[in-house]
């Protein structure tokens, strides 16, 4: 069997895994630890089609981590075949602009950014410290979501606040979901070699949503900030809004700021509007039966997308490539039509027979548009398995 890489995504309460082959093109195992810490975790692992569930006891990232180790020890020549493990981490900070061969001291590195993302950066840990354990002497590799975002202009990550809070405390614009970005910059480049020199404007469109702007494979501006919060309005969260509402909520509900910025990350965007789902796919079931408020949170979503897009786009010479990507920019021809409505000052327009076609890499412009228009699945598990490959290579 050929070199493969395990790719672990440690989240919160979730841990997503995967084991890839042939330079990542070929996916031997798929799987996902559920409800960690939370309790009834189960792992689940799918593999050529057949999916098997196993309660676990201890249900800690250290303990999905152990199972995946013991499944894969009774399939010797997966776990012989392993040379990498990836790691994904949501926030790398200033300290890291492009994915590292894991030591001690990138794992302090990402605990010293670790208040930009509290729920994340100790799970990735945990996650780390137990790959290290339980395969030792396999190089791992962490890749983050912020480092794409690194060649942002000074002019284009810094708040308009007092300075003195950015020395001391790194308060800026980090962006996030970079490693489906650059892969689709890469993949719009193998479909058409010429955007290298274009301009790429990129909408990842899924529970958690963001805009891109790519300049010669480079990222020039994007729309999530400090935290993912930021920039468009998405499943649960509300997206940029006036930040004295902060303040506002917390004194009118009696609750802590804390607990305010909960409501703003956890109980509002589609959620918050529709008062039904975060699910774009339940709200146009929805619609489709006449409820009109999973419409409104719909039709805000795909205005507000429009509007951040036409934002990112100012770090641009010029709009050639408008890609969607993420679950809802790849699945929703709805959102993808309402969107583009919106665009049409800038002379974007899809083919609306185009558009309804689903599932695969296309353009999807007509005739008079001047951007050409693509729906490209992102692959985030290829890029960190390439990342993985080339750093232990080198
Ligand atoms: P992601 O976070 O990228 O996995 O995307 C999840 C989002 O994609 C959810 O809001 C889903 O409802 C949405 N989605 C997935 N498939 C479809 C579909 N066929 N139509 C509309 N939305 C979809």
């Amino acid at each position: 069997m050929s070199e493969s890489i395990l790719v672990i995504n440690c989240g919160s309460s979730s841990l997503k895994f995967a084991v890839l082959s042939d330079e990542g093109q070929s996916i031997l195992l798929e799987g996902i630890a559920d409800r960690l810490g939370v309790g009834n975790s189960t792992v689940t692992f799918k593999k050529d089609g057949n999916k098997e569930s196993i309660h676990l006891a201890d249900g800690s990232h250290k303990s999905a981590v152990a199972e995946i180790k013991k499944w894969l020890s009774q399939r010797p020549t997966i776990l012989d075949s392993l040379t990498g493990i990836g790691h994904r981490v949501v926030h790398g900070g200033e300290t890291f602009s492009k994915s590292v061969l894991i030591d001690q001291s990138v794992i302090d590195g990402i605990a010293e950014c670790a208040n930009f993302a509290p729920l994340h950066s100790p799970a990735h840990i945990i996650g780390m410290n137990a790959a290290i354990e339980l395969f030792p002497g396999i190089p791992q590799v962490a890749v983050f979501d912020t480092a794409f975002h690194q060649t942002l202009s000074q002019e284009q990550y810094l708040y308009p606040i007092p300075m003195e809070l950015y020395r001391q405390h790194h308060f800026r614009k980090y962006g996030f979901h970079g490693t489906s970005y650059r892969y689709i910059s890469r993949r719009l480049a193998e479909l058409h070699p010429k955007s290298l020199e274009q301009g790429v404007l990129v909408a990842h469109l899924g529970n958690g949503a963001s805009t891109c702007s790519i300049h010669k494979g480079k990222s020039s501006d994007t729309s999530m900030g400090i935290t993912p919060l930021e920039g468009l309005m998405m499943g649960t969260r509300c997206g940029s809004l006036d930040p004295s509402l902060l303040t506002f909520i917390a004194q009118a509900q009696g609750i802590s700021s804390e607990e305010a910025l909960d409501i703003l990350n956890q109980k509002s965007g589609l959620l918050g509007i529709s008062e039904l789902s975060n699910d774009c796919r339940t709200l146009e079931e929805a619609m489709a039966l006449g409820n009109k408020q999973a419409k409104l949170a719909l039709d805000m979503f795909a205005i507000r997308t429009a509007k951040y897009l036409v934002s990112t786009a100012t770090t641009l010479n010029s709009i050639d490539h408008l890609v969607f990507t993420g679950g809802i920019g790849e699945n929703s021809s709805y959102i993808r039509a309402a969107i583009c409505q919106q665009l049409k000052a800038f002379n974007i327009h899809i083919d609306s027979d185009k558009n309804s076609l689903r599932g695969a890499t296309m353009s999807i412009e007509s005739k008079k548009s001047q951007t050409k228009v693509w729906i490209i699945p992102t692959n985030e598990e290829l890029m960190i398995a390439l990342d993985t490959i080339n750093l232990i290579r080198q």
